[in-house]
């Protein structure tokens, strides 16, 4: 497989960080890696550029990124914070001339066609974004020649789908992953995982659960993601964890270094 690499484009839970009309120290920071859009990330080989997740900042993000061209996004779940951008595909769309395929298990794509429904009407209004969805379950699946691994995970009481390409797992929006779901994410490199902050959540892993699943998994280089602002501030806490497990902050590419 050529390189492989996992940017993170945003690393914050449903509100982002700073918060709206808060003026806590994290929200107050100067620090560029409080700085935290709605998490989603972008898997890049040589070729292709496979999106996970169009939240709000969508848009923001891929400007950021400078991406070009996208291959495929991969949805996780139906959440807003994970959807909201979905329209902004359109500009993908003009460029590549091209509709975008978008992969998700069928109570998402139920959710698209309620939420998008304009777009997936049968005479519909010129300029809408043009989706070709592909239905996925937990079986592997290709894009090209790169197999795409979904992890079943539990977020409260929702499914969840997290993705594994190469030897790099993206898991996020999850408080519980079964022992076989486990066994699809051993042996990554990179496993990137969410936890929002540290009190307990009903749907969300905390820090100290998020590192117990990465000893667990003993894998070499361990991310966290989807945070609030409670978890505190990057250079803070970054002190506080286990050598091998790092806060994840908007930006940061991570390349495999271990091929498949
Ligand atoms: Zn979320
Ligand atoms: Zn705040
Ligand atoms: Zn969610």
């Amino acid at each position: 497989m050529n390189a492989l690499k996992i940017k993170l484009l945003g690393t914050g839970t449903s509100q982002g960080v700073p918060v709206i009309a808060c003026e806590c120290e994290v929200c107050s920071s100067n620090d560029p890696k409080d700085y935290r859009t709605r998490t989603a990330a972008l898997f890049q080989t040589n070729q292709l550029n496979i999106a996970i997740d169009a939240g709000p900042d969508f848009r923001t993000q891929m400007l950021q990124a400078k991406v070009k061209h996208l291959d495929a996004l991969l949805l996780t779940h139906e959440h807003m914070d994970h959807l909201a951008g979905l329209d902004d595909i359109r500009a993908f769309n003009f460029a590549a001339k091209a509709p975008l395929k978008v992969y998700a298990e069928k109570r998402v794509i139920s959710r698209l066609l309620v939420q998008f429904d304009y777009a997936f009407a049968e005479n519909p209004y010129p300029g809408v974004p043009k989706i070709e969805l592909v239905e996925i379950d937990t079986n592997p699946f290709y894009i090209n020649d790169l197999k795409v691994t979904p992890i079943r995970v539990l977020h409260h009481k929702l499914p969840v789908l997290g993705f594994r390409l190469g030897n790099i797992s993206y898991v996020t929006d999850v408080n519980f992953i079964a022992l076989e779901e486990l066994e699809k994410i051993r042996g990554s490199e990179i496993l990137v995982l969410s936890a929002l902050h540290h009190k307990p959540h009903i749907s969300h892993y905390n820090l100290e659960q998020a590192l117990e699943v990465i000893a667990t998994l003993n894998c070499k280089k361990n991310y966290i993601t989807h945070m609030s602002h409670y978890m505190g501030l990057h250079q803070v806490v970054q002190k506080s964890l286990p050598e091998n497990v790092w806060l994840g902050y908007d930006g940061l590419c991570i390349p495999q270094t271990v091929n498949t």
